[in-house]
């Protein structure tokens, strides 16, 4: 493996992380994994800057890393999970050290603002307390059994090596959803980060292993595969991984969705959204234009759960309108590591080349614009990863509508009845976030209720972007399904056993069946 070559900036960045190598060594149980390529790059969108370059080595490292997690499982799962959760505390008192570093890491190897960078370890350090708590609290139920004298209940154990693969937009906290619960349950985790965002899973990588080192807990635990789409296939089609949980695109959730069932795994599958807000006319406009605003450019509207789609009444529909665009004016884009910002840049040069055909096709089909997106040039956008959010007029059937752009690029629709404005929402192939901005009783019930909103998410007089971790996150339709994160996701995580013990002396077969052989 080369040294790989970090510049300046990162370089103090990572040194502050205790960090002096991106090479996480076979000490932490991490290893890299042969792609359709020899190494990956990571640039910067923000100035364009190779941050690193890591030269990916054999097969041989995956299986000696799975041969490794298997081991720290036989181990791992024999720790009592109040003890476990007392490692992930400490994990969580190591993120809250390392907050800022990590967030400007993240921040400068993503591109999202540095207050989402922060947003985002504080996401990480809240899911290390949630777990904690957890760890005291995996239980399952009692019940009366239908014969004398016995006894049933079910209990969850832990499920062995899962693998996590996550996609460049959250670089480091969906893979903390998924293995800090892990970890409480009982399991070793393999983490497959988005070739994109190599450095930011190091960082975490090398942050969890000194915790775990220090506290003698077997290599293993906690493993790191950095690779590309190949390294993910991998994972998915790998039968020791009994589950798989996958974050991005709906693209990907088919291809590991088919490789998981067909060898009868479990996956939890997080994948694209299409969002959209209701703005009723009984909505305040303050209060619907924040959330708007935020959840159409925030992280330069490359969230699962970014607002693509506004829908709003008629009645209000040009004065909300009129608001939007004064208030797309304002919008400052450029470093996000700079507060004053509020958009950065898209993840890469293909992600502006996407962002500028469907602004294309979207005209095509008779969008109107009503603010021109655009690529932004010459200093201090370099980078050439910096884009002009846009918003377009247009019809929920264009084919451009029904899907995700990953950019920011905003929709309006407009509708006359509550029924009316539902249907077109639920009229796309994602189900992720929703949300409503009304003052009406009758209307927000009715996009709560059965009748509602079909999406994993459904919010009043909040927008569709972000979600708290004590929520089951996650979505419907071809968003894939899944869960993760609080509420009762752990049980995705754990194999559930029911038992029925017999403190009788006699045998009754269940549902009154005889059996008699005479004694
Ligand atoms: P992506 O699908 O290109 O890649 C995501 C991850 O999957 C990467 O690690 C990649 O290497 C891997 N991968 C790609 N193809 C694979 C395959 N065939 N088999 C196995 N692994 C494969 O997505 P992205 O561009 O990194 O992220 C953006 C997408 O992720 C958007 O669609 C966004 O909505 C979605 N996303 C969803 C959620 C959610 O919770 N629903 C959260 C974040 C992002």
């Amino acid at each position: 493996m080369t040294e790989p070559s970090i510049n300046q900036e990162m370089g103090a960045v990572l040194k502050s992380l205790g960090i002096d190598s991106i090479n996480p060594g076979a000490s932490t149980g991490s290893g890299w994994f042969p792609g359709t390529r020899d190494r990956i790059d990571s640039y910067s969108p923000v100035d364009g800057s190779r941050i690193a370059s890591v030269e990916i080595p054999g097969r041989d490292v995956y299986e000696s890393v799975i041969n490794t997690a298997e081991k720290a499982f036989a181990e791992w799962q024999l720790i009592p999970a109040p003890k476990r959760g007392e490692i992930v505390r400490q994990l969580g008192v190591e993120f809250r050290n390392y907050k800022e570093p990590l967030g400007k890491l993240v921040s400068y190897e993503m591109g999202k603002s540095i207050q989402e960078g922060l947003g985002e370890v504080q996401e990480m350090i809240d899911i290390c307390d949630y777990a904690v708590g957890l760890s005291r609290q995996l239980s399952g139920f009692t019940m009366h059994s239908e014969r004398p004298f016995h006894r049933m209940y079910e209990q969850y154990h832990p499920l062995g090596p899962v693998g996590i693969i996550s996609a460049f937009n959250f670089p480091i906290a969906v893979w903390s959803w998924n293995a800090m619960i892990a970890f409480v349950c009982g399991d070793v985790c393999i983490w497959k980060p988005s070739e994109k965002v190599p450095l930011c899973a190091i960082a975490c990588q090398k942050i969890v292993a000194r915790v775990f080192n220090k506290n003698g807990i077997p290599e293993g635990v906690s493993n790191l595969i950095v690779g590309d789409y190949e390294a993910g296939k991998h994972l998915a089609g790998d039968k020791r991984l009994p589950l798989i949980s996958a974050t991005g695109s709906t693209r990907m959730g088919k291809s590991v969705g088919e490789t998981v069932g067909a060898r009868l795994g479990r996956s939890i599958l997080e994948l694209g959204g299409n969002n959209a807000i209701i703005i009723s006319g009984h909505a305040d406009l303050r209060l619907a234009l924040n959330s708007a605003l935020f959840g159409a450019v925030g992280t330069a509207g490359q969230r699962c759960t970014t607002t693509r789609r506004l829908i709003i009444h008629d009645s209000v529909f040009d004065e909300f309108r009129d608001r939007l665009v004064h208030a797309y004016g304002q919008l400052l884009i450029g470093n996000p590591l700079d507060e004053t910002m509020h958009v950065g840049p898209l993840i890469d040069k293909d992600a502006v080349r996407l962002f500028k055909e469907a602004l294309k096709k979207i005209k095509q089909e008779g969008g109107i614009p009503i603010v021109e997106g655009e690529v932004l040039e010459g200093s201090p956008y370099e980078s050439g990863c910096y884009v002009k959010p846009a918003i377009y007029l247009v019809r929920n059937d264009y084919e451009m509508v029904q899907h995700e752009t990953f950019a920011p690029i905003l929709y309006l629709i407009k509708y006359n009845t509550i029924e009316e404005a539902i249907r077109i929402h639920n009229d796309v192939p994602q189900g992720l976030s929703s949300s409503i901005m009304s003052n009406n009783l009758r209307e927000t019930e009715l996009f709560l209720s059965h009748a509602g909103s079909d999406c994993g998410i459904a919010n009043v007089n909040i927008g569709t972007s972000g979600a708290e971790i004590g929520g089951a996150f996650g979505g419907e339709k071809e968003t894939g399904g899944g869960r993760e994160s609080g509420s009762d996701v752990w049980k995705c995580y754990m194999r559930r056993q029911t038992n029925t013990i017999n403190f009788g002396d006699r045998i009754p077969l269940a549902q009154g069946i005889r059996f008699d052989i005479g004694e």
